[in-house]
């Protein structure tokens, strides 16, 4: 057993995956402000009441390192190009593209897995990273690539310490 503190609330657990290796996830009737699920180095936390299995995917894709990203100084209209989401995302160039170059760039953020305002739609984990914005960084801050693709991962195993 050990004491650990987990979003700010101390507990003493007993680490069934500490041993060997491994990722720590608690399922939790709630969390505070009613959010779905929560990454920290000591682990997962998922809220039985709100969390999906999208939640559990998201906060696994925090333990590999990728970060959350938001769209909220995309402006309607601004399509996506290469330029906001990188060749390796767009398979090739103009024209080639794995999204329809019709879609909007705010769009297309809400399909990725580490969009954190997302919802039961179809989730992507695009091979590179996208342009996005960093909600701790204001309204106004200009867009900035995020680690949200396979590229950004600094690990494919995840651990707890
Ligand atoms: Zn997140």
């Amino acid at each position: 057993m050990r004491k650990t503190l987990l979003m700010g609330i101390a507990m003493t657990v007993t680490p069934l995956c500490g041993i060997a290796g491994g990722l720590e996830i608690y399922c939790v009737n709630s969390l505070y402000e009613d959010i779905a699920g929560i990454w920290r180095t000591t682990g997962i936390a998922i809220s039985a009441t709100k969390a999906s299995t999208r939640t559990l995917a998201h906060e696994i894709g925090h333990a590999c390192g990728l970060k959350d990203i938001y769209d909220q100084c995309i402006a309607n209209g601004v399509l996506v190009s290469e330029e906001r989401v990188g060749s390796r995302n767009w398979s090739g160039g103009t024209g080639t593209g794995y999204y329809p170059p019709t879609l909007e760039h705010y769009k297309l953020l809400s399909r990725l897995l580490m969009y954190a305002r997302g919802d039961e739609a179809p989730i992507d984990i695009p091979l590179g990273n996208a342009m996005g914005n960093d909600r701790n960084k204001g309204v106004t801050a200009p867009l900035e690539v995020r680690n949200v693709g396979l590229d950004g991962m600094s690990t494919r195993t995840p651990v707890s310490y």
